[in-house]
């Protein structure tokens, strides 16, 4: 579903953010992104997204070049970053149905749309809350179930839950797999957590320090679906400490 080949971005003030990236991610796949800061992961994404032009290399996804592909498909696509972007003034549905409004679906089907991914996200409830009477994995929920109400083929994450106390990223990382294992859209999940990669994905790409490129490349040996208690199983611990390594390496 996407291939890159060689991608390099230099910005206009001669940073360097990638170079010489190659990865490819297969229809339905769950891949994570695992690399230091400030290495290009967010680059990476937006050039997926067709928000940012590769300098050099090439960059197709759904058979075309990332920018065409993001205006042709734009329903197709969703982004969901670490700050959830909520209008205060929206009660939790008019968040959610907000880009359905500015797509221009239809009054009916944006209700049905809406509720059904609330309730995906377990947020029926809090429908009419507006975002500051809710949790920071609430309104997290809240900007999933707008990106998951698009139905999108491809969902990109980019720390997601980086800014959630530890509880509720577990919490929601398993929600999250729930979602995956019912729709199986295509995922691309940046994270600087170790354990978070190797708990939701099916392959980790680890990328180097700025310019970035792929270093390393790992199938994630678990099966689904994953309780919570693989995290504390000896293999688990293992494989995500040969990631760490390659990754501080
Ligand atoms: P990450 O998400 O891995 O932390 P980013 O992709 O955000 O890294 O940034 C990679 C590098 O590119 C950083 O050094 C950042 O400062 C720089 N950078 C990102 N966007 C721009 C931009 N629009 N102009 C100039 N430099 C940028
Ligand atoms: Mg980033």
């Amino acid at each position: 579903m996407i291939r890159g080949r060689d991608i390099g971005v230099r910005f206009n003030d001669g940073v360097e953010a990638l170079s010489r990236l190659n990865f490819q991610v297969t229809e339905r796949e769950f891949v994570a992104i695992v690399g230091p800061s400030g290495c290009g992961k967010s680059t990476l994404l937006r050039l997926v997204a067709g928000l940012e032009q590769p300098t050099t290399g090439t960059l197709d996804v759904d058979g075309m070049a990332a920018g065409e592909s993001a205006a042709a498909s734009a329903p197709k696509l969703a982004y969901v970053l670490q700050d959830p972007t909520l209008l205060p003034w929206r009660r939790t549905d008019r968040n959610v149905s907000l880009p359905l409004e500015l797509r221009g679906v239809a009054g009916g089907e944006i209700q049905q749309r809406v509720s059904t991914s609330l309730e995906l996200v377990g947020l029926t409830d809090f429908a009419r809350s507006f975002p500051h009477q809710l949790s920071g994995g609430m309104r997290m929920r809240v900007s999933i179930a707008r990106a998951l109400a698009l139905e999108p083929h491809l969902l990109l994450m980019d720390e997601p839950f980086g800014a959630l106390d530890e509880i509720s990223r577990i919490r929601l990382n398993e929600e999250l797999l729930g979602l995956w294992e019912r729709d199986r859209w295509t995922c691309l999940f940046v994270t600087h957590s170790v354990h978070e990669a190797a708990f939701l994905s099916q392959r980790v790409l680890v990328m180097s320090t700025r310019p970035g490129r792929i270093l390393a490349e790992f199938e994630v040996p678990f099966g689904f679906p994953r309780s919570p208690g693989l995290r504390t199983e000896p293999r688990f611990i293992e494989f995500a400490a040969t990631i760490s390594s390659r990754l501080e390496g």
